[in-house]
């Protein structure tokens, strides 16, 4: 892979572009993970490449909810793999939730490729490796239907960062509170999810695993009234609001 100056302007982004790059070569990543990664990226350009103060909401929302759950189950693919895998084994241990892997494009290779990068950055307990997922989420026909009968098939509390809108929805009408993380304010999975934050998965990660941290004596000091509508209404304003701002400015 190439070298990236650490002076160079955009060079968080370059890095991760560059992980999603070789997360391809290593079969971690699909190439239609390639075009979901630029998507996140333009929507983040337009949000200024930081954590909305509605995403931080978001976050602590999720600890909540990761906190009080029975069940909880991290949902990992190929994007999230190759962006931030130290990050979900850390997530993992803090929660102790399972990893479980969760793919829609099921290529020969692809999740033993996932599960090698998971085990070396020392995930211990995975979940839906090759022949564990024999369950399936009811009148869904996409190959994420296959899913663990330990995992998210009996999860009360599932995370699915960089979901597709029709998983999160079946999850959701399967009565789990569903939790994600998308950019994307306006998608399917952010507008069915229970809980979005709208934010990059590796600003938002160290967030949601401090605050579970953080808390994980006193869980209800985290909750508030919480509309993910709402959520959703003040990221999109907040949006409008930084563009609306950098024109006025001529902040170019
Ligand atoms: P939907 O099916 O929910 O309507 P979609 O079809 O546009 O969305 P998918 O490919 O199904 O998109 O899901 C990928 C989502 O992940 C996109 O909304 C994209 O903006 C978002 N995304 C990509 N990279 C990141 C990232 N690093 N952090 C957070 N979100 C990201
Ligand atoms: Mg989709």
């Amino acid at each position: 892979s190439i070298e990236i100056p650490k002076d160079h302007p955009r060079y968080q982004s370059l890095i991760n572009r560059e992980k999603i790059i070789d997360g391809m070569h290593s079969k971690v990543v699909a190439p239609a993970g390639l075009i979901a990664h630029g998507r996140g990226e333009a929507f983040d350009y337009l949000m200024g490449e930081k954590t909305l103060p509605c995403a931080r909401r978001a976050i602590r929302q999720a600890a909540y909810a990761f906190l009080t759950a029975k069940h909880p189950v991290i949902s990992v693919n190929g994007n999230v793999a190759a962006l931030c895998p130290e990050l979900l084994v850390k997530l993992s241990e803090i929660s102790s939730a399972p990893l479980e892997i969760n793919l829609f494009y099921r290529e020969q290779g692809r999740e033993e490729a996932i599960e090698k990068v998971l085990r070396e950055h020392g995930a211990k307990n995975i979940l839906g490796t090759a022949g564990r997922t024999t369950a399936s989420i009811p009148e869904l026909s996409s190959n994420r239907r296959h899913v663990d009968p330990d995992g998210i098939l009996i999860s009360d509390c599932v995370f699915v960062p960089l979901e597709d809108g029709d998983r999160t929805e079946a999850l959701v009408r399967m009565g789990k509170t569903v939790i994600t993380v998308d950019l994307n304010p306006l998608s399917r999975t952010a507008r069915m999810a229970s809980i979005s934050i709208t934010d990059n998965i590796i600003r938002a990660l160290p967030l949601l695993i401090e605050d579970i941290k953080n808390n994980k004596n006193n869980p209800k000091a985290l909750s508030e009234d919480y509309d993910n509508k709402e959520i959703l209404s003040q990221a999109v304003r907040a949006i409008a609001e930084y563009l609306t701002d950098r024109a006025k400015n001529k902040d170019f």
